[in-house]
């Protein structure tokens, strides 16, 4: 017996475990401390009424032998596919064969790869959401990193050399941009030129809010021939706990290639839970839309508060407009674990570390919109009476 080696990702401690670990250790030694987290990438607004009503329902369905449902469709049910096309799609003619139903990004972004030769070039800008480097390494892909900095703003300019697949993530997480319609317009123009497909990451498109920016890549010309979007309810609706995503395939890539991934999916799941389905149907209704923006709008203004904060403090800030996420620099001269544990240790308040999302992020620190308003107005006292002292 032999362990798949690509599995055994060497321990670099520039990870979220290592912050959990420096967290338990802390909170062991001390464990009276109000510990704030900024940090925090998981939704804090529960799940609204209408979409609990859906689910309820769905499950009152399973008692009884006419509205059972065992296995489901492979590729989700028709009635959802349905209704993300007609809202979140509606002017790209997409079909429901080209659409996806299944269960988290996270998955979906890394399996993805199993479509494309093992010997494709996968270019990955650094810094990212540090999955899509670790999933590829686990699937055996070669990959190489492209380094965006301060420099160019933090936004990945398309190289001279030729790359099979790109990632490409807006609005980002860490940095809390979105990629601009002419950015976007440069990375489709390469990726037509190579022949090249980008895997577009667009969970955090309901915090888009500057009107300029396109809330799908589809609505760069060309697009649907060289990009496969993926979407999530996780963010959106708070199914960070249960779970489903969908993404799109569009038959303009290639005449098959639908096909060929519908076996692979056939021969790999089962299909995504009937009762989140359900729940997620029920994103789409008006009254749903109004309380989904509500929550949104919640997170938007903390962040709106995080970014006026940071900048009164002095800082330098970037996101936090289309994306609940900033993306912070330290200017102390401190690595971003060392500001990590001066944080946590002097004023207990939790962010995290710039490394863990590339070499680059060393200098900086992300800070999450995601969480509770009166929890991170204590956070930004406790800073600010720190620098009040200090000054
Ligand atoms: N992609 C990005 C950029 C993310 O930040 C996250 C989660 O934080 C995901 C994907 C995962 O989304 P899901 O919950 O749908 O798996």
């Amino acid at each position: 017996m032999k362990i798949n080696q690509n599995l055994i990702i060497p321990n670099s401690n520039n990870d979220f475990e290592m912050v959990t670990k420096k967290i338990l250790d802390y909170k062991k030694k001390n464990p009276n401390r109000d510990i704030i987290s900024l940090g925090i990438g998981d939704v804090s607004r529960p799940i609204i009424n209408p979409i609990i009503k859906a689910m309820h329902q769905a499950v009152v369905d399973l008692e009884k032998v006419k509205t059972f449902k065992g296995y489901g469709l492979y590729f989700g049910d028709d009635s959802l596919k349905q209704k993300i096309l007609e809202n979140e799609y509606k002017t790209f003619g997409f079909s429901k064969e080209e659409i996806y139903i299944s269960n988290g990004a996270k998955t979906d972004t890394t399996s993805i790869l199993e479509l494309f030769d093992i010997n494709s070039k996968i270019l990955i800008p650094s810094i990212m959401y540090p999955i899509y480097g670790i999933g590829a390494k686990c699937l055996n892909r070669k990959i190489k990193i492209l380094n965006i900095t301060e420099k160019n703003n933090f936004v990945a300019e398309p190289p001279k050399e030729k790359y099979d697949l790109i990632y490409l993530c807006s609005p980002s997480n860490p940095i809390g941009i979105a990629y601009t319609y002419e950015k976007l317009l440069a990375w489709v123009n390469y990726a037509v030129k190579n022949k090249s497909i980008i895997l577009y990451d667009n969970v955090y498109e309901s915090f888009i809010s500057t009107p300029t920016i396109p809330h799908s890549i589809y609505e760069i010309p060309n697009a649907k021939k060289v990009v496969i979007e993926f979407r999530s309810f996780s963010k959106k609706a708070s199914f960070t706990g249960i779970r489903c995503s969908y993404y799109i395939i569009p038959n303009d890539i290639d005449a098959n290639i639908n096909k060929i991934w519908k076996k692979r999916v056939m021969n790999r799941f089962n299909g995504a839970d009937y009762i989140v389905q359900k729940g997620a149907e029920a994103v789409y209704s008006k009254e749903s839309q109004l309380l989904l923006q509500k929550n949104i709008d919640y997170y938007k203004a903390n962040a709106f508060y995080l970014k006026d904060s940071f900048d009164k403090l002095g800082f330098k800030v970037w996101g936090g407009i289309d994306a609940p996420y900033l993306w912070i620099k330290i200017e102390n001269g401190m690595t971003s674990w060392e500001w990590f544990d001066f944080l946590l240790q002097k004023l207990n308040i939790i962010v995290i570390p710039g490394i863990i999302f590339g070499e680059e992020g060393d200098k900086y620190f992300r800070v999450s919109s995601l969480g509770n308003i009166d929890e991170i107005k204590i956070a930004i006292e406790r800073l600010k009476k720190y620098y009040e002292k200090e000054i």
